[in-house]
């Protein structure tokens, strides 16, 4: 089945509305942008960029998204955001379950399976991440790892649909250090979370997920991960603040 490929810009907390505008314009001036017929591409800035960044692009190509979200659509919880709230401003995907989520603010299995379920009921793309540390990969146990993060976040979510997710293999070991894991690593990697894919759901869903490398992806990496079968685009931290790294990755 063909794939078509998607890279997304995580900013993290990077980029007030001023510089959103400053990126988005040295992003009209590149000489060379992806086109659009063979990659789809997304940007999710910090909470506070979503407005300015969803105006500036409203008539382009460009798919943008949030980083977090609760999974109440409302209610008492200071400081957070729900799935409704996202889909009213106008976003169209949401991260989950990034591993700075993870490991910083004590994201948990059930709290990425609620949230998978906000996405679905708010009609967000959820972008789901996993991932091992540096640890549980010398110890032989990617797989297991990987294998039980994606489970639970499948407890509650049934895919009827290739296009109802998408997946974001994202070693921890590899997260903003420049140490980017081999092709070969990715590869096997994103192979082994389509065949349960396709267990949990259906050989149509395991074959039409569209699984996303994340990693220290950079314009001299990006065409040999992006040459693997298995591998059908990015999750792009660190380079994707840079419109002409962006756009030379996704191209
Ligand atoms: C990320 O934050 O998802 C990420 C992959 O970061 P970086 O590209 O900087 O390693």
């Amino acid at each position: 089945m063909s794939r078509k490929k998607l890279v997304i810009g995580n900013w993290k907390m990077h980029h007030t509305g001023p510089e959103t505008h400053h990126w988005w314009q040295r992003w009209q001036e590149l000489d060379e942008r992806p086109d659009p017929q063979q990659v789809d591409l997304g940007v999710a800035p910090p909470f506070t960029s979503l407005g300015p960044l969803i105006d500036l692009s409203r008539h382009h190509p460009l798919l943008v998204g949030a980083q977090n979200l609760h999974w109440e659509s409302s209610g008492a919880f200071t400081g957070e955001v729900s799935a409704e709230m996202l889909a009213e401003a106008g976003c169209d995907f949401v991260i989950i379950g990034h591993s700075e989520r993870r490991q910083l603010f004590g994201e948990t299995d059930t709290r990425i399976a609620r949230k998978l379920a906000a996405a679905r009921r708010a009609g967000l793309l959820p972008v789901l991440c996993v991932g091992e540390t540096a640890d549980e990969r010398s110890a032989g146990r990617t797989e297991v790892v990987i294998e039980e993060q994606l489970q639970h976040a499948l407890d509650h979510f049934e895919i009827d649909d290739p296009g109802a997710l998408v997946l974001a293999y994202e070693p921890i070991w590899a997260i903003g250090t420049g140490q980017t894991a081999t092709p070969a690593q990715a590869q096997a990697a994103h192979r082994f979370l389509r065949e349960i894919l396709a267990a949990a759901a259906d050989s149509q869903v395991g074959a039409g997920v569209r699984i996303l490398y994340g990693g220290s992806v950079k314009p001299a990496n990006a065409a040999e991960l992006a040459a693997e079968d298995d591998i059908d685009g990015f999750l792009v931290g660190g380079a994707s603040l840079d419109p002409a790294a962006f756009a030379a990755i996704a191209r």
